[in-house]
């Protein structure tokens, strides 16, 4: 199974099979493999960029119809994130 966002492959720890071993419902491994199907770290880096769109849409909503809360709480969101990084 390979990354829907950078197409590079997945590797589960612990692994499909290993986890299917381990599941009392009976699971099979493609369950896991199916279950993953991108990277934590993509699935972060992806929401990011969309937090960014979401600010640049805000900030054209914002010139057209004054300050807007909602923009200014992911605004606030998203620069705590770049400081932890
Ligand atoms: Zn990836």
């Amino acid at each position: 199974m390979n990354c829907t966002i950078c197409n590079k492959p997945i590797t589960l720890s612990p692994s499909a099979t290993e986890r299917a071993a381990k599941d009392v419902t009976g699971k099979s491994a493609a369950y896991y493999t199916n279950l993953f199907t991108t990277h934590s770290k993509c699935s972060v880096e992806k929401r990011e960029r969309e937090t960014v769109e979401l600010i640049r849409r805000k900030h054209a909503e914002r010139e057209g119809l004054g300050v807007d809360s909602f923009g200014s709480v992911v605004v606030s969101t998203f620069t705590i994130r770049q400081k932890d990084l």
